[in-house]
């Protein structure tokens, strides 16, 4: 794009009081990591690289299907035809949007290995995930490296967020001690989810980003903001009496970063809604893709882009569609039992 003043397009931006030109350059030098580019983590990127951020990395695990284009904003169905992870589709799009904006896509699976890496350079954390361990994990990296995030989730029609600061608000753990049990909150699964909360909740969560980075900090949300579109309803809940819990809070008091330091990097994960199972082998090099697509060619079509290798199978007369990223992980469809994904990753993967 040419223009004679590089600042003109975040001229609107700039005009915003708390922004300034002053506010528009910290927010241009910044640098930020996005954990998960799926619904709210699309709708975060985008605001952002249009916002004029100086480099942003895109972490996500996941490949594109048709189930998420209701919702995830940068994706369309040519993305879907092309088999690409969400992280290099939502890549090509955010650098058509802004060509200034350095962006970085990481094809991974986010755990404790590789967080602290991941995060280490950036001066803000965002969460675009949907899981809870993901933000234990943030929550640790964020009080260890004395980095903000910013929390939000959305299932159904209702949302929340809140804006973690280490040292002057409270912690995730402080507010949720412990990740909610197996049952005890929707998923999207159970409860489906509306676009409109997740672009109310992401946008949140970009406003808090763009506080941040101006250094505007004074002006961030301090409370646990919870809204239902559906019954129209929002609520703020008063959660800093809870910083530190009374010297007690794992995390940020007794600085413990128990999710960090220990044994959540799980070998296999369900995947929330989709009747799949990711199943996680470290290897010390890449997965030869044409060697197995030979290996697997006799028992089915087998396709490849440089991203991933994709097949079907029929064992025990259940089908099963396998997505093969060159890291060694698979998402495995048509199951949602751990044991069974793991013996059938063995059988047609290999170890
Ligand atoms: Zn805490």
């Amino acid at each position: 794009m040419t223009s004679d003043n590089p600042l003109e397009r975040y001229s609107r931006q700039m005009r915003v009081p708390g922004i300034g030109k002053a506010g528009q350059q910290r927010i241009l030098a910044s640098r930020v990591t996005l954990c998960g580019v799926g619904a709210l983590g699309t709708v975060l990127a985008n605001t952002l690289v249009r916002a004029g951020v100086g480099h942003l990395r895109v972490i996500d695990r996941d490949f594109v299907e048709p189930s998420n284009l209701q919702r995830q904003v940068l994706f369309d169905e040519s993305d879907v035809t092309n088999n690409l992870p969400k992280a290099e589709a939502a890549a090509a799009k955010l650098r058509a949007i802004n060509s200034s904006v350095q962006i970085e896509p990481v094809v991974a699976d986010i755990d404790r290995t590789n967080i602290e890496e991941l995060c280490r350079d950036a001066d803000l954390i965002l969460d675009g995930t949907d899981n809870f361990e993901v933000r234990y994990l943030i929550n640790d990296v964020s009080v260890k490296l004395g980095k903000p995030w910013v929390y939000g989730g959305a299932v159904g029609t209702e949302g929340m967020t809140m804006t973690i600061v280490p040292g002057e608000t409270p912690c995730l753990r402080c507010v949720f001690e412990a990740s909610p049990g197996p049952g005890e909150v929707g998923t999207c699964e159970t409860a489906g989810v509306l676009a409109p909360i997740v672009s109310i909740v992401a946008s949140f969560q970009a406003a808090e980003a763009l506080k941040l980075l101006a250094g505007k900090a004074d002006a961030i949300n301090r409370e646990l903001f919870v809204l239902n579109v559906w019954e129209n309803t929002s609520r703020r809940v008063k959660v800093a009496p809870l910083k530190g819990r009374k010297g007690q809070c794992p995390c940020c008091a007794l600085r413990k970063f128990e999710w960090l330091e220990g044994e959540h990097g799980t070998q296999t994960t369900t995947l929330c809604g989709r009747n799949a199972v990711q199943v996680t082998q470290r290897r010390a090099a890449a997965l030869d893709f044409a060697a197995l697509a030979k290996q697997l060619s006799a028992s089915g079509p087998v396709t490849a882009n440089r991203f991933l290798l994709k097949f079907g199978v029929t064992d025990g007369e259940e089908p099963y569609e396998f997505t093969v990223f060159p890291d060694g992980r698979a998402i495995i469809k048509g199951t949602d039992d751990p044991d069974r994904a793991r013996t059938l990753y063995a059988k047609y993967v290999g170890h």
